[in-house]
């Protein structure tokens, strides 16, 4: 038998995806699991966002798009960058995709070659490695510090750029710290972008979940220079709890954006025309339904943030955005349960699953072993049964 392609020993499922498969199948044999793992909002889609997927089936609205996505969502999508961001673009400056991840993933493809450079601050969420490595491209994970918001400074970016360097990715705010750029952290970076002149690829999949009157700013909003220069990814799975629907989006200088649309068009076709009916109702329709969900999140990261913190060892910043927090819990690495020895985020996740039936995502994941991320995408009560297992978990360690 002929060998499979390369690549394919590059790639590793996404580990998060795994971790709450995992919790999902002792759940399903009966284990009553508190899951801490889910990357997605607890809520269910907004009513009216529903209904306008029904009316577009009911009107036969089942048919190819076009394969970049429809006229009406893009202009939608240029309508809501005004909106919230103050940015004018143009339909043909959108591709509407089965979700930012796969926007992420044609920006990859349209971008990345082999032996390019593409610098990604760590923590980091767990696709922009793969995703650079797909492309026989080369990931330059460069390390943030806690004691500096898990930021990525413009003196960092630039120790970090050789000639390779093609882009960096950026995603404030942060899954999985929670952390966000300020407009002056965003300054000192988009200087260095534009005097390097990469490109910057700005996730803002969690741009409408922020708290404690952090204010959310594209980095795109700074000149015209920088905007040239970068490739904004957004989508509506977390703001609008449409995960499954599977539409997301990237905004951008055309001779970026015309090669994806291609791409698209050569892999999935259009993005699901009845999804992207509802995707328009989000983002064109009532934005409250967004306002509740924010604010109960909020309420859950300050409850969660304060029961860390009061456990001996543990420390845990309160994020700015996104509903993770990434606790370090380093200081109970080298200590015992039943003769096991807890090394890495990885034993102490493995630790609490089977011994506090509590599933969290190792912080190794995301490229930082002293840590391990939360979702409290998930209800009060829930959490603090999850809290109340691992403070106990955590007192049996020695
Ligand atoms: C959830 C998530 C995405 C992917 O969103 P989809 O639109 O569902 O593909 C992208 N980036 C980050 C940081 C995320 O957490």
């Amino acid at each position: 038998m002929k060998s499979l392609a390369t690549r394919v020993s590059t790639i590793k499922p996404s580990v998060t995806l795994a971790i709450d498969a995992k919790a999902k199948e002792l759940r399903s044999q009966g284990v009553d699991i508190v899951g801490f793992g889910a990357g997605e909002p607890d809520f269910d889609t907004p009513r009216n966002i529903k209904e306008a997927a029904i009316r577009a089936l009911n009107a036969g609205f089942t048919k190819y798009t076009p394969a970049s996505g429809t006229l009406e969502l893009k202009k939608a999508v240029c309508e809501k960058m005004r909106r919230d961001n103050g940015l004018d673009y143009k339909p043909s400056q959108v591709l509407i995709s089965c979700g930012a991840k796969h926007a992420l993933y044609h920006v990859a493809q349209v971008l990345y070659g082999p032996g390019d450079e593409v610098i990604i601050p760590a923590p980091y969420w767990v696709s922009y490695p793969d995703q650079v490595l797909l492309q026989d491209a080369v990931p330059v994970i460069v390390e943030t510090r806690e004691d500096e918001n898990f930021r990525l400074t413009g003196e960092l970016l630039r120790k970090s750029i050789t000639k390779k360097t093609k882009a960096l990715i950026l995603n404030s705010p942060s899954n999985p710290t929670g952390c966000g750029y300020t407009l002056e952290d965003l300054k000192e970076l988009a200087e260095v972008i534009v005097e390097h002149d990469i490109y910057v690829i700005s996730d803002e999949i969690y741009e409408k979940m922020v708290y404690g009157g952090f204010e959310f700013h594209s980095i795109a909003e700074l000149d015209e220079e920088v905007r040239k220069r970068t490739i904004i990814i957004n989508g509506v799975s977390k703001s609008h709890a449409m995960t499954g629907w599977r539409i997301g989006w990237a905004v951008g200088p055309e001779e970026l954006i015309k090669p994806m649309a291609d791409i698209q068009s050569q892999s999935t076709s259009n993005p699901n025309s009845i999804a992207q009916k509802a995707a328009e109702e989000a983002l064109n329709g009532p934005q409250d339904t967004v306002e509740t969900m924010v604010r109960e999140f909020d309420k859950r990261r300050q409850y969660i943030v304060d029961r860390l913190n009061a456990i001996e060892g543990v420390n845990c910043l309160s994020p700015a955005g996104a509903f993770y927090v990434f606790p370090r819990m380093s200081a109970f690495y080298g200590r015992k349960y039943a003769g096991q020895t807890i090394r890495s985020s990885v034993d102490l996740c493995d630790y609490f699953l089977k011994e506090a039936k509590v599933a969290a995502v190792p912080g190794s994941a995301f490229g930082a072993d002293p840590y391990i991320r939360l979702s409290y995408a998930t209800s009060m009560k829930i959490i603090e049964k999850g809290l109340d297992r691992i403070q106990e978990a955590l007192n049996k360690l020695f």
